[in-house]
């Protein structure tokens, strides 16, 4: 069994925005375009590269020049989060993230990544958390702007690392939004919801299609009898 995490009000919440002050930075290093971290809206479920290029086709740049620019944002995004990430993540942890982690570890679950951030930024937010050793492989933000085209990069990626294949019956795609939700049907994964992000309720998740919700990570404690020996 294979399960795939979402990072932002799945793994961690209510940090400091060091994160979108990494994207603002980004903005006006690479675009010349001035931001303020607020200015970047609700960016839940969204990976780093939408989020880009809606606040620069705001700001009036060019799709073209949006597009030819995103190297460089991506490499000047991650290194203005080295600058601002505290020192000390582990703190923002949602409830039981600790716990359900150790327990699908422990009990031979393969553990990888499906988030919107840019990996290095995912992986150094990861570390500040004390949470980047769960996980073998992952797909990122800054691979594709629709996140339905992560699950079968990661899918891809955990086969290769983990050794073994994963049907896509067998994996889970666990997140706090109904992008997450949607990312993982469209791969014809299974799909889990929890209730720690920013925005959305635990109906809403029910509602988006989630085969299963919960309040928080400690959910996932409950599906053993749904994979045990896989
Ligand atoms: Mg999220």
């Amino acid at each position: 069994m294979l399960f795939l995490f979402d990072i932002d009000g799945t793994l961690l919440r209510r940090m400091p925005p060091a994160h979108r002050q990494a994207i603002c930075d980004a903005a006006e290093a690479v675009y010349g375009v001035r931001l303020s971290a607020d200015a970047l809206g609700q960016t839940a479920g969204m990976t780093d590269t939408a989020i880009a290029r809606r606040v620069l086709r705001a700001a009036g740049v060019l799709d073209t020049d949006a597009e030819a620019g995103l190297p460089a944002f991506f490499a000047a995004a991650a290194a203005a989060y080295e600058r601002h990430v505290p020192d000390d993540l582990r703190p923002y942890h949602t409830p039981h993230a600790v716990e359900a982690l150790t327990w699908l570890r422990e009990r031979g679950a393969a553990l990888g990544l499906v988030t919107g951030n840019v990996e290095r930024i995912a992986w150094t937010k990861l570390r500040a958390a004390g949470l980047d050793g769960y996980f073998g492989c992952g797909a990122f933000g800054d691979e594709a702007e629709a996140r339905e085209a992560l699950p079968p990069l990661a899918l891809g990626r955990a086969r290769a690392v983990f050794g073994r294949d994963f049907p896509p019956a067998r994996v889970y795609i666990v997140g706090d939004t109904p992008a997450d939700v949607a990312c993982g049907v469209a791969a014809g994964m299974r799909t889990v919801g929890v209730a720690t992000g920013p925005v959305h309720s635990l109906d809403e998740l029910r509602a988006c299609g989630a085969d299963q919700a919960f309040a928080d990570l400690r959910g996932l404690l409950a599906l053993e009898d749904g994979w045990r020996g896989a």
